[in-house]
């Protein structure tokens, strides 16, 4: 039997993407030492790459270079203040980890569980996804296995390993958002978000005074929706101490203001995981 084209592309067996892990000693230097790292942070929003060669996945998705640029397709100076953070608190954690993600959230959002329409969104903000509309659930399906579930197997596995060694690592979700969200000005400059366990957020929130940044705690939304998906499934049933942040796009859009920002933060963040850390009781 002949497979016409049309199948053969049908049959294609789909990348697996998983989750990119940077490391750093505890010395803060970028390599890796397996029985230490007290520190995972995650950036589910890092990449605005698309899966160009592969239309089963969405392809370019038809949106423009202006909206592949923009809030909508990734988080603007997340992963670069990632990286000036992880070395600056890893002597502290032992050493650090950084995972992030491979794609653009408009591909699949990875902090959105598979029931939620914003998962896949056919539209976000002011932009409009054309290759996200009326799509198949084949074509949904296809998205979950090779990018949703690659990438939480991936943080399952780095927490996993590090938690039967013994280490409690902290989980520090890491965002950026827009200044202007459909034309309301944000003046909040740093968010620290919390959903049940408000423990680094609270000591997180007492540091920041006075560091210089318009601090607000669950600014510009609140965590206790759907957008603490990430520390929901990994932090929390393990009872890790975790906390997202968010912090304002302009302020991190370039490498001079992310290792501004990172020499803000870090002190801040040594502070409240000495802190929680240290009222962590012991597990029996
Ligand atoms: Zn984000």
């Amino acid at each position: 039997m002949t497979l016409t084209r049309m199948d053969q592309t049908a049959q294609r067996r789909l990348p697996q993407l998983p989750a990119i892990v940077e490391t750093w000693r505890a010395d803060g230097r970028p390599g890796r030492d397996d029985n230490t790292p007290g520190l995972i942070l995650i950036c589910e929003h890092a990449s605005n790459a698309l899966p160009l060669d592969w239309p089963e996945l969405g392809g370019d998705l038809g949106i423009s270079a202006a909206t592949r640029a923009s809030h909508a397709a990734w988080d603007i100076g997340a992963l670069g203040l990632s990286r000036e953070l992880a070395p600056r608190l890893a002597p502290q954690t032992g050493g650090a980890l950084l995972i992030h993600a491979p794609l653009s959230r408009l591909v699949y959002d990875l902090n959105r569980p598979p029931d939620h329409a914003g998962a896949i969104p056919p539209r976000s903000e002011v932009h409009d996804i054309p290759g996200n509309t009326s799509l198949t659930l084949e074509q949904r399906l296809a998205r979950l296995e090779s990018v949703y579930l690659p990438f939480q197997a991936s943080v399952s596995a780095e927490i996993a390993r590090l938690v039967m060694r013994g280490k409690r690592p902290v989980i520090i979700a890491m965002h950026s958002f827009t200044p202007v969200f459909l034309g309301q000005r944000r003046e909040v400059e740093f968010g620290i978000l919390f959903d049940d366990d408000d423990d680094i957020a609270q000591h997180l929130m007492l540091a920041s005074r006075g560091c210089g940044l318009v601090t607000r705690l669950n600014e510009p939304y609140t965590a206790q929706s759907s957008v603490a998906h990430t520390t929901r499934i990994h932090a929390r049933p393990m009872r890790l101490h975790h906390t997202m942040l968010e912090i304002r796009n302009d302020l991190i859009a370039d490498p001079a203001g992310q290792a501004r920002i990172a020499g803000i933060l870090a002190p801040l963040l040594r502070s409240a995981i000495s802190e929680a850390l240290g009222n962590e009781a012991p597990r029996l």
